[in-house]
């Protein structure tokens, strides 16, 4: 019998590539929006006729192409973006397989313009089902235009397949939202049977998501950052009562490139886990950057599947940071530009009836003894006024004690929140700490659960502790101040100064006053309960440092920051003995705690370790 396999012709091979590539009007409108970024790009236009049946067309201002390089584009497998097989692992454009022009060329009408901008003349092409029918030096504009007309013109099956103009409008919306919304710094304009969509500028990312989704989604976004080392996060996690029945806002940017992850989309639900309603999808707009030699986008033709090398560290950086923003945005609605009274109460407890206040007093605990490791109250008594010898981590929990039965807007929330068996976190494992405490390192606190051991960090701990204290006190705008017998006169830069104007009315509701507040001089009669004096110009200035090293551009960071930093300034060191009341007090004050799972920074406050894992241990 004679031989019977031959090569197909290149203009079918062409048409079954474009059986994957192009499905429908939308997926022309993303490979030509991604070869304008590649080309960088910084203002595209977008032009659909008819919802792309009629037209789909993208001019950018980008670095355009040589006579040569225009005609070779629309070859298969021509690309400029790789040139070896390790470089697939190395990808910083959007295209790769060189297969795009040639594709949409073999099932339609193209017309491509382009110009490089040493060059005076540019180049047109015509080309139809794969065959050119013109080439010409034309007269254009430094960049690219290309215009595709009568889509899947030779395949009237695709063409009868596709939907309403509703429905493919739709989809071109939705991916022209994609590649703009990854892409902030570059202007776009999309206009639709000669009437405009959209038009948004180059702008910051907070802006695009604003411009796309309209301006009231400005005061629904929490804003989500996280660095580490393997994956940067940044973007917003939308506020849970704002949550939708679609998953219509819910945006994976890795490298800037949108993507789908069911896995990833499970970190964040079970972030927002307890403050949904049952059927609601939270939105998220988050760029995830990591290394591209960790990804592998190859795995899917249409490119919105990648594959990630370690999943499961990502999965819980993720859910930690959306969780960690959260957490800021329930301790502290009124930062949000709104208050509810009802988010006051955090969530965790909020369909469980009140416990009594179990407060536990010491009756023999005499702060004024002199108990060894009181390592600070010697900086307390060099500094002046001071008048009594406490450590300044201890001042801060004798105040609420003594005030825990008359006033409910002091600390003593804090203990109210900590009896223990209302703690989820021990709802199985009750947590025993009496007398099960102890110290090691003068720097953890080890105590032991039902189910096994707890080794807390004291000082992320107390960090963790402090700083839900003073967020809750900025957000209830109450805090209890004590007065000063001798107001304190600081000295600071013009700029400094400026800073801490900025920051005076969350700074009052920690419990600071200002008598005097000029470039000149700074005059300080109150300070929030529990800080020492000698502390008050070292918390201003690790503030100051703060807010220059991190710019807060909204009311909601810069209050995080004020107390993230004041934590940072008041915490208790590593080094410094406590007595087990202190640390009990400690346990205690962390599980009440929103957060305590985590650091201010987000580091992790405590470990457990199971019994099993002691056990196995011993094998
Ligand atoms: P790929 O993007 O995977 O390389 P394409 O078929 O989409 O494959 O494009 C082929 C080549 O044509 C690109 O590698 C690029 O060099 C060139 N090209 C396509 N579109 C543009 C554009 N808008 N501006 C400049 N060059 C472009
Ligand atoms: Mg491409």
């Amino acid at each position: 019998m004679s031989d019977i396999i031959q090569l197909l012709p290149d203009h079918v091979a062409n048409q079954i590539a474009a059986g994957e590539v192009v499905q429908r009007p939308a997926s022309v409108v993303k490979e030509l929006l991604e070869n304008a970024i590649d080309a960088n790009a910084t203002e595209i236009k977008l032009i659909i006729k008819d919802a792309g049946k009629t037209l789909v067309q993208v001019i950018d201002n980008g670095k355009g192409m040589s006579v040569t390089d225009a005609r070779l584009s629309f070859e298969r497998h021509a690309t400029s973006k790789i040139k070896a097989a390790e470089d697939l692992f190395q990808l910083n454009t959007k295209g790769f397989r060189g297969e795009a022009l040639a594709s949409i060329a073999a099932i339609a009408h193209v017309e491509l313009k382009t110009k490089q901008d040493d060059d005076d003349l540019g180049t047109a092409i015509v080309i139809e089902g794969s065959e050119v029918k013109s080439q010409d030096v034309f007269v254009t504009p430094t960049g690219t235009s290309v215009a595709v007309k009568h889509l899947f013109f030779n395949i009237p099956a695709r063409r009868n397949f596709l939907k309403s103009d509703t429905v493919e409008l739709r989809h071109i919306t939705d991916e022209f939202h994609r590649v703009s919304l990854a892409h902030p710094n570059i202007a776009f304009a999309f206009y639709h049977n000669g009437s405009d969509l959209f038009n948004v500028p180059q702008e910051n990312y907070r802006q695009r998501v604003v411009h796309i989704f309209g301006t009231k989604t400005n005061e629904k976004l929490v804003p989500v950052e996280e660095e580490t080392e393997v994956l940067k996060i940044s973007g917003f996690v939308g506020k849970p009562n704002f949550s939708k029945k679609t998953k219509s806002e819910q945006f994976f940017f890795v490298n800037q490139r949108f993507i789908k992850s069911p896995y990833l989309n499970h970190a964040i639900k079970s972030a927002f886990e307890g403050l949904l309603k049952d059927g609601y999808h939270p939105s998220y707009f988050l760029n995830l950057t990591v290394d591209p030699k960790s990804i592998d986008i190859n795995i899917h033709p249409t490119k919105t599947e990648i594959k990630f090398d370690d999943e499961h560290t990502l999965y819980a950086i993720l859910r930690s940071a959306v969780k960690h923003s959260l957490g800021q945005f329930n301790i502290a609605p009124v930062l949000d530009f709104e208050h509810q009274s009802s988010l006051n109460t955090p969530y965790n407890y909020k369909d469980k009836s009140a416990a009594a206040p179990a407060i536990e007093v010491d009756r023999n605990f005499n702060p004024f003894s002199n108990e060894p490791g009181h390592s600070r109250q010697k900086v307390s008594n060099n500094s002046g006024f001071t008048s009594a010898p406490k450590s300044s981590w201890e001042s801060l929990y004798v105040g609420l004690e003594s005030k825990s039965n008359t006033s409910q807007s002091d600390f003593s929330e804090v203990t109210f929140e900590s009896d223990s068996k209302n703690t989820s976190i021990f709802s199985d494992s009750t947590i025993e700490t009496k007398k099960t405490t102890f110290q090691l390192q003068q720097k953890f606190i080890v105590s032991t659960l039902k189910s096994g051991m707890l080794v807390i960090d004291q000082n992320r701990a107390h960090q963790r502790i402090l700083y839900e204290n003073f967020l809750r006190h900025i957000t209830i705008k109450e805090a209890t101040s004590q007065q000063l017998l001798f107001p304190l006169q600081l000295h600071f830069t013009p700029n400094e100064t400026k800073i801490i104007e900025e920051l005076k009315a969350d700074l009052e509701h920690t419990g600071f006053v200002f008598s005097e507040l000029t470039a000149k001089e700074i005059r300080i009669t109150g300070v929030p309960v529990g800080v020492p004096e000698s502390e008050v110009s070292i918390i201003l200035e690790q503030l100051i440092s703060d807010v220059e090293n991190d710019v807060p551009d909204t009311n909601f960071s810069a209050a995080d920051l004020l107390a993230k930093s004041m934590a940072k300034s008041l915490a208790i060191k590593n080094g410094q003995s406590l007595n087990s009341t202190e640390q009990e007090h400690m346990v205690n004050s962390l599980f009440a705690c929103k957060e305590p799972n985590v650091s201010p920074t987000n580091r992790p406050t405590f470990i457990t370790m199971a019994v099993d894992d002691i056990e196995k241990k011993f094998m």
